[in-house]
Formats: C-alpha cells, sequence, structure tokens
C-alpha cells in the first residue's frame, strides 16, 4: 500500500511512502506520519491512499504512525488545501503551521508534564465494624478515609490536608496499610487557571443587541455576518449570546477570534465567567506544552470554545456552528510569514466548510469586509448606540501647528466648549513641554485628576526620542543593518532598531563629521512619562508599550492596577486603543496623532483613522461620560476629521474614493512580491528580472493582472537584506491565483547573493 504525503519543504509537490505491514495506529488522511528524508526523519500529513509508483522508481517506507488519532479532520484538511492554494504556499508547510509546535518536531515529543499527588481509595471498607477496629487509634486516619468516600474516592493530597487540617503523615501512614494508593495524576497546564474568572453580570440585551443576536441565532451555515458596533456598543454581549446558543444549546462548537489575548484580557475574562473551563484560551505566552495540552483537550471535544490570535482559527474543535471575529479591522490577523494568510479570511472559508455561521466585528470594519456587506456578501447587523444610556464622548482636535488660529469650533468642539471645563484649544508651541503637551491637554488631565478620575493617553510610538541628528551636518544615526533610524532610549540608556532590535550604546560624536552636538528629535513614551511625572508629580502613572510588558503577564497586570484604580494615567502606545472598557476613563489624548499617517502605505489613513477611533472609543465608558483631546499637525485630513465627528461612513466615502485611481484594494486585488537579497545590485537585478518574466508570461497567456514596479520597498533594507518589489494587481482572483502560481513554480531564483522571493497576497501593507 502507498500513501500521498505532505511535508514541510518548500516544494509545491507531494510524495509516496510505502506502507509495510500494520502501522502502530489508524493511517488514514490527516494522519501524522513520521518518514525518512535524506537520511533525515521528518514529520508530514498523510494526504491519503496513493497510486502505486511506475515500475522502477523507488520510494521509501514510513517509519511511525505516532498519534492514535488523526492530527487534522478532514475540514482542516481542506482548510489548509484552500490556503495553499490562495496564498501560493506549499501545502505541507501550510498543514505544519497548523499544528501545534510541539506536534511538528522530527522527534516524537514526550512533553514535560506536571503532575500533582492524589490519594485514591485503594482497599473499601464497607463493614463498620472493621473501620472500628482499624482506625481504633487513628481517628485523623478514619477522617481522611471517609472525605474521600464522600467525595467520590480521589481527591488531591493538598485538598485533603487543607480540608482536615492533618498532616500528610497521616495520609502516607493510610497508604502503608493499603487502605489508599497515591498517584500522580497529570495537571492539564492552563494559566488562565489562576486568574479568577470573576462572575458574569446578568445584563438583559438592549433592543439593538436583540435584533442582532436573533439575526446570528438564525443564520444559515456559512453565512458572514458583518456586526458594526460603535465602540462601547456592547459587542461582546452579543457574541456571548451566539456562543451560549452555539454550545450550550445545539451542542457545537465555536472559536472566537481576538487580535492579540495579552491586550484584551477584560474581554477573554468575559468569555470565562460565562463558559468556564469550557473555554481553552491558546495565549500566545504558553509553552508549547501547554499549548498542547489545550489543543488535546479541544480535539477530545473536552472543551468546546476555543479563544486565541490568528492561529486558533485552526484548533481542533468538530461540529463548529459559530467563528467570531473580534476587532476584524486588526492587521494583526495577516501572519507576516509564510503562509501569510488573513485569519478573517481563512475562518470564513473554515466556517463555508464545517457549516458554521462567522460574526466579524468592529466599530471601524476594514473597508475589505465593508464593500463586501454593502455589495450583499456579507449581512450588515448594526449596534448604533452605546449601552446603557452612554454616550459617545464628544472629540475635540488641539493645532499643533506653528501660529494656527484657535480651531474654529465645529459641533463636536463646541459641545466640548460646553463640557464642565474651561479650558480652550490652544497654540501649542510656546515652550518645548507645551509642544507635547499642549494648554488644552494639560488642563483636561489636571482637571482629571482633581475629580479623581483617570485619563488614558495615546502616542504611537515607544523610546525616547525617535532619532538623534547631528547639528553640524545633519546626518542622523541610522540602523547599520535597516534602512531605519535607530530610537533613543533613556531606561536603560542605548539607541535601539525597532525593526531588527539592534541596540548600540549612545554616541558621542556624530557617526559622519565627529561633531559633538548630537540632538533629539521626535517623541516617544518614555519622554512624555517623563514629562507627566515632572507636571503631575502626584499623579500615578503607567505606561504600557512593548519594553514595559515583556513579561507573561505585564499587560494584564497593568491592566489589572488601571480596572482597580491605582493608576490615574495610562500611558501607551497603541496597545492601550482597543477593547479597554474601564468606566472611570474620562479623558483620552493622542500626544500626536500624525505619527504614522504619512507613512507611504495605501493603508496608512485607514489605520490611523482606526486608531484614533479605538483609543477615542475608550473615555466615556461610564455614566460620567467623557471627552477626547487630539493632538495633530493635519486637523483637515481626512482620517482626524471624521475621527472627530464619529463619521464612519464619511470616512469610508473619501477613503475609498481615494482608492480608485491608482486602483488600491479593495477596489482591485493586490499581490506584493518582495525581493531580498544581501547585496543591492543582485536584489535589482532579481527585480527586473521577475518584471521581465511577467511581460513574458501576460503577452503570451490571456490572464487579466497589470504589474507595477519594479521599485525598492518603501523600507529598503531590513536585517542586512536588501529588498526590492513588484505590486500586481487584478480584478480577478483567479487570474491572480493562476499567475502566482505560475510563478512560484517556475521563476528561477538564482542560487547567489541569499537572493529570496516572498509573496505576499492581499498584503496588510506595502512597506
Ligand atoms: P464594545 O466591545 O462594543 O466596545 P463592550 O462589549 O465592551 O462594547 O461593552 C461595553 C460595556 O457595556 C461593558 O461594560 C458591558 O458590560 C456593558 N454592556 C453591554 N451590554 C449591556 C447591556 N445590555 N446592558 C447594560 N450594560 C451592557
Ligand atoms: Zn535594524
Amino acid at each position: 500500500m502507498f500513501v500521498d504525503v505532505a511535508l514541510p519543504l518548500p516544494l509545491f509537490q507531494t510524495f509516496t511512502y510505502r506502507v509495510d505491514g500494520t502501522p502502530r495506529h489508524p493511517l488514514v488522511a490527516g494522519s501524522r506520519v513520521v518518514v525518512p528524508l535524506r537520511n533525515k526523519r521528518a514529520i508530514g500529513i498523510c494526504l491519503g491512499p496513493a497510486e502505486p509508483p511506475p515500475d522502477g522508481v523507488k520510494t521509501k517506507a514510513i517509519v511511525d504512525v505516532p498519534d492514535p488519532e488523526a492530527a487534522l479532520g478532514e475540514p482542516l484538511l481542506a482548510l489548509g488545501r484552500w490556503i495553499s492554494e490562495y496564498y501560493v504556499v506549499p501545502l505541507g508547510m501550510v498543514l505544519r503551521s497548523m499544528l501545534p509546535a510541539a506536534l511538528t518536531g522530527a522527534a516524537v515529543p514526550v512533553p514535560a508534564q506536571k503532575t500533582r499527588r492524589c490519594a485514591e481509595i485503594a482497599r473499601e471498607l464497607p463493614s463498620l465494624l472493621e473501620r472500628d477496629q482499624l482506625f481504633a487509634r487513628a481517628k485523623k486516619q478514619r477522617e481522611v478515609y471517609e472525605l474521600l468516600e464522600a467525595i467520590g474516592g480521589r481527591a488531591t493530597v493538598e485538598h485533603l490536608v487543607e480540608q482536615l487540617g492533618v498532616t500528610p503523615g497521616v495520609i502516607t501512614a493510610l497508604a502503608e496499610k493499603g487502605i489508599i494508593r497515591i498517584v500522580n495524576e497529570v495537571v492539564a497546564r492552563d494559566p488562565f487557571a489562576s486568574r479568577p474568572a470573576g462572575v458574569a453580570p446578568a445584563l438583559t440585551p438592549t433592543p439593538a443587541q436583540r435584533q442582532a443576536i436573533d439575526a446570528l441565532r438564525a443564520g444559515a451555515p456559512g453565512d458572514v455576518f458583518l456586526l458594526h458596533g460603535i465602540t462601547g456598543s456592547g459587542k461582546t454581549l452579543v457574541y456571548i449570546e451566539l456562543l451560549r446558543h452555539v454550545v450550550g444549546t445545539l451542542g457545537k462548537s465555536a472559536i472566537v477570534l481576538v487580535p492579540e489575548i495579552a491586550l484584551t484580557p477584560q474581554t477573554v475574562d468575559r468569555f470565562r465567567a460565562v463558559f468556564g473551563d469550557r473555554i481553552a484560551v491558546l495565549h500566545s505566552a504558553l509553552s508549547d506544552g501547554e499549548r498542547l495540552d489545550e489543543w488535546r483537550a479541544l480535539q477530545r471535544g473536552e472543551k468546546r470554545i476555543a479563544v486565541g490570535a490568528r492561529s486558533a482559527i485552526f484548533a481542533p474543535l468538530s461540529d463548529l456552528g459559530a467563528i467570531v471575529v473580534d476587532e476584524e479591522h486588526e492587521s494583526s490577523y495577516k501572519q507576516g510569514e509564510s503562509p501569510r494568510y488573513h485569519a478573517r479570511e481563512a475562518a470564513i472559508m473554515r466556517a463555508k466548510l464545517e457549516g458554521a455561521v462567522t460574526v466579524l466585528g468592529s466599530a471601524t470594519p476594514s473597508l475589505e469586509s465593508w464593500v463586501n456587506a454593502e455589495a450583499g456578501k456579507y449581512l450588515l447587523l448594526e449596534l448604533p448606540e452605546r449601552t446603557a444610556g452612554g454616550r459617545l464622548p464628544t472629540v475635540a482636535v488641539v493645532d499643533l501647528r506653528r501660529g494656527a488660529p484657535p480651531e474654529k469650533h465645529d459641533t463636536a468642539a463646541a459641545s466640548f466648549a460646553r463640557h464642565p471645563t474651561d479650558t480652550r484649544i490652544a497654540d501649542a508651541t510656546r515652550s518645548p513641554a507645551r509642544a507635547i503637551l499642549s494648554d488644552a491637554l494639560d488642563g483636561a488631565i489636571r482637571q482629571t485628576l482633581d475629580r479623581h478620575e483617570q485619563t488614558i493617553l495615546l502616542l504611537n510610538r515607544r523610546g525616547y526620542a525617535s532619532f538623534i541628528i547631528c547639528d553640524d551636518c545633519g546626518d542622523v544615526a541610522t540602523c547599520p543593518f535597516c534602512s531605519i533610524t535607530l530610537t533613543y532610549h533613556r531606561a536603560p540608556e542605548r539607541l535601539v532598531c525597532h525593526y531588527c532590535q539592534h541596540q548600540e550604546p549612545v554616541r558621542e560624536r556624530c557617526a559622519r563629521c565627529h561633531g559633538k552636538t548630537l540632538h533629539q528629535r521626535g517623541l516617544g513614551t518614555q519622554q512624555v512619562e517623563r514629562i507627566l511625572a515632572e507636571r503631575f508629580p502626584e499623579a500615578r502613572i503607567a505606561r504600557m508599550d512593548v519594553d514595559t510588558t515583556s513579561g507573561k503577564w505585564a499587560h494584564a497586570t497593568i491592566l489589572d492596577r488601571v480596572g482597580r484604580g491605582e493608576v490615574d494615567i495610562l500611558l501607551g502606545t497603541q496597545m492601550i486603543a482597543k477593547g479597554l472598557d474601564f468606566p472611570n476613563v474620562t479623558l483620552v489624548g493622542v500626544v500626536d496623532a500624525d505619527v504614522g499617517i504619512n507613512l507611504p502605505d495605501f493603508r496608512a489613513s485607514e489605520r490611523c483613522f482606526q486608531l484614533l477611533s479605538q483609543v477615542a472609543g475608550r473615555a466615556g465608558r461610564g455614566p460620567k461620560g467623557g471627552q477626547v483631546l487630539i493632538q495633530t499637525r493635519l486637523p483637515t485630513h481626512h482620517a482626524v476629521r471624521c475621527a472627530v465627528t464619529h463619521d464612519y461612513h464619511a470616512f469610508v466615502k473619501e477613503e475609498l474614493a481615494g482608492r480608485k485611481e491608482p486602483a488600491y484594494p479593495p477596489n482591485v486585488r493586490v499581490t506584493n512580491l518582495i525581493f531580498s537579497g544581501i547585496t543591492e545590485r543582485a536584489t535589482a537585478d532579481l527585480a527586473d528580472s521577475a518584471v521581465e518574466w511577467f511581460r513574458g508570461v501576460l503577452a503570451e497567456h490571456p490572464v487579466r493582472v497589470s504589474v507595477l514596479g519594479p521599485a525598492p520597498c518603501p523600507v529598503e533594507r531590513i536585517k542586512n537584506r536588501w529588498r526590492w518589489h513588484l505590486v500586481l494587481k487584478s480584478a480577478h482572483p483567479n487570474d491572480m491565483t493562476r499567475i502566482t502560481r505560475y510563478f512560484a513554480e517556475h521563476f528561477v531564483v538564482p542560487n547567489s547573493a541569499q537572493l529570496r522571493v516572498a509573496i505576499d497576497r492581499d498584503p496588510v501593507a506595502l512597506l
């Protein structure tokens, strides 16, 4: 007998292996197999029976079938095939990335497992007379025995010791008499178990929520819903009520995708409070062993809901009823390395394959999803109001341009002026500290502190200063490996590259002219933190960015402190913009809205609008209301204007028009081909030859795809590799698939200068 096997190799082919004798476990499509590969062993996935090879072609035999059950069921295999086709990635590479890391190594892993000591009744003592005799002078032993008997014959030693106040010696003595035995029980390693889940408040859905819930519950298999609900409109309750129906009533399973679990412990806690231990939380900080435990619990059906980031879409659940994609617009749903799949698109495909319902939720849906909803491909559900009588915060702009006149009061600003504060929109250029905190923002923070309410401040740039410049020659310190300026960090003091993490000591002299007057420019969170500490010495300030959240539970720890009222000002990068629900936050300040708005990327404005809308949505979630101040030098930019007026529809209209000429998604489909290598010449030449190749193919075949480029990538060099790119555009997905696949299989990359090609279909950015 022969089987077809997918191996994690960069080749668009599968492999035929022979099966000698009867394997240790059943061999079916989706089973992991250990096979010989070039004198080594590799783990592959069986795809099913294969034709015997032609005479004379030698085959090797599989070595082992290590698992009793298939690692990937039929629907997940089908999903893998779709990802492989659409994103143009070899199937074996896709299937490998769908499995937990502990199952992909060549050595069959025996993950270290935590155990705990349990006591178990070994000999029943039905006769009370016998008990009296046995325990005549051992009252404590009798208590232990009878407690065990009362709770089903088994308990942890720890539990017995705690409940009865006995010493462990009592338990040992019982074991020595042969009445009980001590066994080691495997503990499932669930780090969320140590976090209290809290109690789910019994909320009655609002009429708008009710409508959405009913529509979702009535959804047909494969239906996709776009839940457009403003910030604070109660989307989480809608998800929970859907899952109650799907998991509780129908007995099916469900997946909940969140952009990044560490950033949304509150959301995860709400699900846990309702569904308790039926949930597997697939956290990025899980060890390989912990992840495997959760994965197995899902596969065995012990847990019926998987909550996690991107890769949770591959959770091995059977009988899937619903998939929720929360904050569906987030770019973290796109994997940045091969396979470069988008978890939202994979979710929709998986739901179609398994007859489940998909809900995409967001206050600021991606343009792609919005257009699909308008075209009727997705069913639109709207939650246009905040729950429980909450109002959206008033938003005002602080114009940071030198000499800017006081901003004219538009409607939002006018209501802001009526807010019980007397701050005014101010010119922010009087002193350096003022350029960072305008009078308006400074005053608003002061009043918020005085009222014992909380402030969230956003600056989407970490470090202290974003670059160091020489006053004599104008040279800017850049990373030796990337075409990126080095960011100045103060604690600990050093220059850091935010692309490759290269670090170096702070320079005393300019590297080019040896001049001594180096200046820091551009603002980072560390500097804002210092200015806040000076301006508001009594305030308790917490900073949340990549530098303060490296520990496993760092995010949750900071956010829990905010929730308990132990923080007055929470300052951070974009990681503070999402999902947080703190009713005592009445002020949100955006220190510099313009970070990233001018990036040479077609989605720069969209990302800016989403970030501003999301962070603004953190204010005024309680009865006290809230206000938002946005400091900017681009007050007329549509991303800023529409965030101020909470006008998603106006933003979409303007942004879609801006992507017509030249056409960008969602008006057209795009694939980015990135060529990289260690010399610039070879990289540019490779990109040139690829364009020639495409011209040749397009001249001979009727494929409706256009080719743009080549050009250096906006970030020309990363980690010592030069980068050039080509952009393919097409309105016809199938043509895009065909030509990209043909390119991947036929375009020859020379074996020099470490040249590589990456294919990024539907990229989230072209940087
Ligand atoms: P979103 O995710 O849409 O921004 P959340 O789901 O975080 O909003 O809900 C915002 C707040 O409203 C939460 O504190 C939540 O407990 C509360 N909430 C949601 N639904 C209701 C309801 N029907 N009645 C009262 N409060 C609600
Ligand atoms: Zn670098």
